[in-house]
């Protein structure tokens, strides 16, 4: 069979279905004597309330009744005879329906024979006795209205029993709704690797996590209620200050800042902290929350990798990169300000040699040893790199060239008088140096540089282990 045919099986063609017929609303007559039922009967038999008839369930005894009562508790209306098995046995079903039963929407009709049965009107209320008759006060038309406004009195009752049902539901479901909400912020910022704290309006702790327990080695509710100035004394960073001052008085809704701070083993930590107002329900702020990461690695590695780029590993000189840059930045300096600027040339005498005698891992070392001499010789802000292989270059700011000079030949000196020991022997390794002033309208440093380099190759032409010097214009 294809599907389409099974589905046009299940889709019925004519129209709504019948409704079905209205059941009858049961009617539980408790009556010890058989005519009261049939007279029930027949006064019934012709009504209907809301287009529903009636339907007698009979209960011939207290005890009889019982049983059918607990069985069910969608019955809406109950005639009751009082006297029975016993002179109160009405009234004890009562009792039973309202306390044991808990079935405080049954609405109850008493019937007695004598008018002396009627019980006090405190049984009355106490168990919520609905209407009283007498059972020769029961014509057809007393009858019916005792029963209509039996029904109407159920009917309200079970819608309200019904909407309070509901709104018990939901507001059931919602506050598991919230716990939950709760239990997931407090388990998730528990369980966060960062330091979190919430301080109130006027600055006491309130909640803190475990990461910041950690931090500061302090137990639950070691900090609660206090104030940071009360709990950090003199480690109190200003900040920390500052910016709970700057949002309670509204200078914004979050803030992020750095700051070192002291961990509990007295090591500063960098760390990065966002700071946010929390509102209530009011709109009011009412606290702070905040959250800090420790950022003292990444801080570490930045600062090795600013180190790493403008370096040279082998020997620790500043890497060409950073001598072009700085260079640039001297020549304007020198060019603003009138200030002289020079620079030299370095390069190792005959180091092929040295490398094809001794080996590579020790030339090297050679090169080391010279960067350790130069760098000792000059000042702090002068900046010595190696611009490649064996050839190094100085940048000397506020110097001039008879200074220089001097300079080169200081450096050339220290370098002659250096002794390498290798291989149990002292070697001994020599440079040549050339040396370039900047001239006052020279603007480009490739010019200085290449002038410099001029007096290098001199230097070399003339025997090495000098110092030659670029001639002043004019
Ligand atoms: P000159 O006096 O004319 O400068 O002669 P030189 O041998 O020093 O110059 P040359 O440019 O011919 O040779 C430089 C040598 O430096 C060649 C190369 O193998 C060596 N060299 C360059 N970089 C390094 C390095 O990082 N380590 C070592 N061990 N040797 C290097
Ligand atoms: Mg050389
Ligand atoms: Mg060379």
């Amino acid at each position: 069979m294809s599907d389409t045919q099974s589905k046009q099986r299940l889709t019925f063609k004519g129209g709504r279905p019948p409704a079905p017929e209205a059941e009858p609303w049961p009617v539980l007559v408790v009556d010890d004597d058989p005519q009261v039922h049939a007279m029930t009967r027949v006064l019934l038999r012709d009504f209907d309330f809301q287009a529903r008839g009636f339907q007698v369930i009979s209960a011939h005894s207290a005890a009889e009744a019982r049983e059918i009562l607990a069985a069910r508790d969608d019955l809406p209306v109950m005639l009751l005879d009082v006297v029975m098995e016993t002179d109160d046995a009405g009234l004890g079903l009562a009792r039973y329906v309202r306390e044991e039963l808990g079935n405080h929407r049954l609405r109850i009709i008493l019937r007695t024979g004598q008018p002396g049965e009627a019980p006090e009107r405190r049984v009355m209320l106490d168990y919520d006795i609905n209407d009283y008759r007498s059972k020769t006060d029961l014509t057809a038309q007393k009858m019916f209205t005792a029963m209509v406004a039996a029904l109407r009195s159920w009917t309200h009752i079970a819608t309200i029993e019904g909407l309070n049902a509901t709104l018990e539901a939901r507001v059931a479901e919602r506050t598991r709704e919230l716990e939950e909400a709760r239990a997931f912020a407090e388990r998730l910022v528990e369980m966060l690797p960062n330091p979190v704290w919430l301080k109130d309006e006027r600055g006491r702790y309130r909640l803190y996590n475990r990461a910041f327990r950690e931090f500061f080695a302090i137990g639950p509710t070691a900090w609660h209620g206090r104030t940071a100035a009360e709990v950090l004394g003199e480690h109190l960073p200003v900040e920390e200050m500052e910016t709970d001052a700057t949002l309670m008085s509204g200078g914004g809704e979050r803030l992020d800042y750095e700051m070192s701070m002291p961990d509990v083993t007295g090591m500063p930590r960098a760390l990065m902290v966002s700071k946010s107002l929390l509102r209530l329900g009011d709109g009011e702020p009412h606290g702070l929350v905040a959250v800090a990461t420790d950022i003292t690695e990444r801080k570490g590695l930045e600062r090795e990798l600013r180190r790493l780029a403008t370096v040279d590993p082998l020997t620790g000189a500043f890497n060409r990169r950073y001598f072009l840059s700085a260079a640039v930045q001297e020549m304007e300096r020198a060019a603003r300000y009138g200030t002289p600027l020079a620079v030299m040339m370095v390069d190792i005498d005959h180091f092929k040699r040295i490398n094809d005698l001794h080996g590579h891992a020790l030339g090297d070392e050679v090169l080391k040893q010279v960067v350790e001499v130069c760098r000792a010789n000059l000042r702090e802000v002068d900046v010595f790199a190696r611009l490649g292989g064996e050839e190094f270059a100085a940048l000397l700011p506020q110097t001039a060239m008879p200074g220089a000079h001097g300079l080169a030949e200081r450096l050339r000196r220290a370098v002659a008088e250096m002794l390498v020991p290798i291989a149990g022997q002292d070697v001994r390794v020599t440079i040549s140096v050339g040396v370039a002033e900047r001239h006052s309208d020279e603007t480009r440093f490739d010019h200085l540089l290449g002038r410099a380099d001029q007096a290098l190759y001199c230097a070399k032409q003339a025997g090495r282990d000098r110092v030659e010097i670029s001639a002043s214009r004019g």
